[in-house]
């Protein structure tokens, strides 16, 4: 296969993006220095070499083993976990520099269109809560504010009632300071502080 066409067909399996935009990337890439483009296939080789997934947030990272250093920062407010979609919102909430508690990683939303939920971590957030090892009060659903976020929200308030109530943990959802559609990765910090001012 020719290179250009390859590395196209392999840009259209990223979430979200269509022949247009991967053949914009190959462009870019074809454009770019020899010294950009050995740096993105050194990043790409070390993926490979040096990331594992954090047993208790679920997200992937760079350490050694085990947990992450979120998950593994006893300075951390021991009562808050935020629930989120995927890796990159927690990389948004920490630069947003607002909130100090725990991750949970869900791995992604409900889609609409199936309503498919097997690819979500649901019975791991369930044993997670119910691990009486972490003393939270409060599960800050932080989910993007689009219907999939919303619906995702719905499933896992189910999902978690009967062990949030025997634990006695309140389950809220960010507010509204996300404006409608908006993800928390292109959220900027201040809006992110009042999503969580107003979470309820
Ligand atoms: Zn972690």
């Amino acid at each position: 296969m020719d290179p250009i066409e390859r590395l196209g067909s392999m840009f259209e399996r990223f979430p979200g993006i269509g022949p247009r935009q991967a053949g914009r990337f190959v462009q870019f890439l074809l454009r770019s220095s020899p010294s950009y483009r050995r740096e993105l296939v050194d990043a790409l080789q070390q993926l490979g070499g040096s990331v594992t997934q954090c047993t208790r947030c679920m997200r992937f990272h760079t350490g050694r083993g085990g947990i992450c250093g979120i998950c593994g920062n006893t300075q951390r407010d021991a009562r808050f976990l935020a629930i989120v979609a995927s890796d990159v919102d927690v990389s948004a909430l920490e630069r947003s520099g607002t909130y100090r508690g725990y991750y949970f990683v869900l791995g992604g939303t409900i889609s609409l269109a199936s309503e498919k939920t097997s690819n979500l971590r649901l019975s791991e957030l369930l044993l997670h809560i119910g691990d009486t090892a972490y003393p939270y009060t409060e599960a800050i659903l932080a989910f993007p504010a689009n219907p999939e976020g919303d619906a995702t929200a719905t499933r896992v308030r189910e999902e978690l009632a009967d062990i949030a109530a025997a634990r006695d943990i309140k389950v809220t959802a960010l507010g509204r300071g996300l404006s409608t559609g908006s993800e928390l990765e292109y959220a900027d910090p201040d809006t992110i502080q009042s999503a969580f001012e107003s979470r309820r």
